[in-house]
């Protein structure tokens, strides 16, 4: 009877009848500048200038709960906020990540590490796993420079398509995104985990200009957690083709065809402060999660 009610769970609940020690932990689900938005009057950024406890930039842990241990992806301007909200949530204690992988050079993807050096925490050799034109930009530009040189960090290579073994189980993979590649290449991650696997794409130009096509990765993957910088290309004053991204409108009839149950492996993530689904209560919100897709927020637990 217990077997019997266990399979029931895992099979049509899909919730672990027992505590899974691996999961995808969501520490934040904006674009690279934030919410709220510097220099913005909308209403929701206005509002959120006095209650900043609820978004932070696009980042991810996995965790290991019973190693009681972590790795981190991004290294963000909000990284001070986010690493206290893992010790309250998570550890109870202030905890480093085992290793930090890093998607590309844009700003709400690294900056983080400056928290890391002289001026703020002063770590000794943490982990930086990055493609070699990141390590490259590192390593040789202040301040990020100094970092390395002080021995704040570690910088680790990695090369696209190779698998990283971490926490015991965990295989993280860099897989190659076309993107604005000013400084870096651009990296997507996979995370295999003992039962399940899931693609981490934060920034891309447009799908269309990739080798893969997205619909085959949501039968491949148990979880996608997808750009959603955009809504449509009305949010903002600017040309946007200057910053394209896949429109999430755009993205919803590419997934259109897909069955319930692989929509609900989508969850969106590295929201624009224009873009209204970063507010659960908007209509949009509704809408995106109504037809079954799910809206990265803080706090959401992925299992592996
Ligand atoms: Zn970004
Ligand atoms: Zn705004």
């Amino acid at each position: 009877m217990i077997r019997f009610l266990k399979i029931f769970f895992i099979l049509f609940i899909n919730i672990p009848i027992y505590a899974q020690s691996e999961y995808i932990y969501i520490l934040g689900n904006t674009q690279d500048a934030g919410m709220p938005h510097i220099g913005c009057k909308h209403k929701f950024c206005l509002d959120n200038f006095t209650k900043y406890e609820e978004f932070y930039v696009t980042s991810i842990a996995v965790i290991n709960s019973d190693l009681n241990k972590y790795i981190l992806f991004e290294a963000t301007p909000d990284i001070t906020y986010q690493l206290n909200h893992i010790k309250n949530n998570i550890f109870q204690e202030f905890l480093l990540p085992e290793a930090i992988y890093i998607t590309h050079g844009h700003i709400g993807h690294y900056t983080g590490l400056m928290y890391f050096g002289r001026e703020a925490l002063g770590s000794k050799n943490l982990l930086v796993k990055v493609l070699p034109k990141m390590s490259n930009f590192l390593k040789t530009n202040g301040p990020w420079n100094q970092l390395v040189n002080l021995n704040n960090i570690q910088i680790q290579n990695t090369d696209f398509d190779e698998s990283y073994l971490e926490l015991n189980n965990i295989h993280i993979t860099p897989i190659k995104v076309p993107h604005r590649d000013e400084y870096s290449e651009t990296a997507g991650y996979i995370i295999t985990g003992k039962n399940k696997k899931a693609l981490f794409i934060p920034d891309i130009d447009k799908w269309e200009k990739w080798d893969k096509k997205l619909i085959d990765l949501a039968k491949d993957f148990d979880y996608l957690l997808l750009d959603a910088t955009f809504y449509d290309s009305k949010e903002i004053n600017r040309d946007i083709s200057e910053i394209p991204h896949p429109l999430v409108s755009e993205t919803l009839n590419l997934l259109d065809s897909l069955s319930d149950e692989e929509k609900r492996k989508v969850y969106f993530i590295h929201m624009n402060h224009t873009n209204p689904m970063l507010d659960p209560d908007s209509d949009l919100s509704k809408s995106v999660t109504n037809k079954g897709f799910n809206i990265a927020r803080l706090g959401q637990k992925l299992y592996l």
